[in-house]
């Protein structure tokens, strides 16, 4: 039997990380959704477009190919046959997916790729809407929070470790401007499902949230 475990959450909350390790332990897919706005504002960026403009925006997305592949078990994500690795990544691009993630007729255009994963595969899927809109059905839906300094520390290390310069102040500006975007926007705001389960994880380290969410998860379903 198929199921789908929907995480959603600000940035920071460690979802990507607790996705991943709850997807490996149940031996099912992860899906990273951001990697796909994150991808249609790199080719925004690309095109020299600005991600605020809806117009331009939306006139760009025949021209994207978009494609999820796991390489390792990793997910890779494709845009028109190249494959994106940590591009994506940077603290500009985090700005230009929020950006164009406001606009209704690119989270239209990524609509379906998330759902028909979904469909062929049990699925861990992380993103800001996905117990709301994409999945409102899920048999688990999980809201990740932590607190603002926490979540920016958290970042800020990650960046660090990946070698992107940056201080800890900006990192912390950056995300509080992404969370204010991201769930004030219209369309899809980033807000718990009213039936999610709201897990704060300041303080914790992955393994803790980890064993805390498989300990959720398996009394609602069975694993
Ligand atoms: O999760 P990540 O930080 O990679 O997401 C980048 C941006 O993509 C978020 O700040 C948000 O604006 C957008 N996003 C979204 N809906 C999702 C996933 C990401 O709007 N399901």
């Amino acid at each position: 039997m198929k199921f789908q475990i929907a995480i959603d959450g600000p940035s920071g909350a460690g979802k990507s990380t607790v996705a991943k390790a709850l997807a490996a332990r149940l031996g099912i897919v992860y899906v990273d959704t951001g990697a796909l706005y994150r991808t249609v504002g790199y080719y925004v960026r690309s095109r020299g477009v600005d991600p605020h403009n809806a117009q331009e925006v939306e006139a760009l997305l025949p021209q994207i190919r978009l494609e999820l592949r796991y390489e390792n078990g990793v997910q890779q994500v494709y845009l028109n046959g190249e494959a994106m690795g940590d591009r994506i990544r940077t603290p500009e691009m985090s700005m230009y997916a929020s950006a164009v993630s406001a606009i209704p007729a690119v989270r239209n255009f990524l609509l379906d790729t998330q759902r028909s994963i979904a469909k062929a595969n049990s699925v861990v899927m992380d993103g800001r809407d996905i117990g709301t809109v994409i999945l409102p059905n899920a048999d688990v839906k999980i809201y990740l929070t932590a607190s603002d300094e926490c979540r920016a520390m958290r970042r800020y290390e990650e960046l660090k470790a990946k070698g992107i310069d940056t201080d800890y102040e900006s990192v912390l500006a950056d995300m509080l401007e992404r969370d204010r975007n991201d769930s004030n926007r219209a369309v899809a705001p980033a807000v718990a499902a009213p039936d999610a389960i709201v897990f704060d994880n300041s303080g914790m380290q992955p393994d803790e949230c980890i064993a805390g969410l498989m300990t959720v998860i398996s009394k609602l379903i069975r694993v």
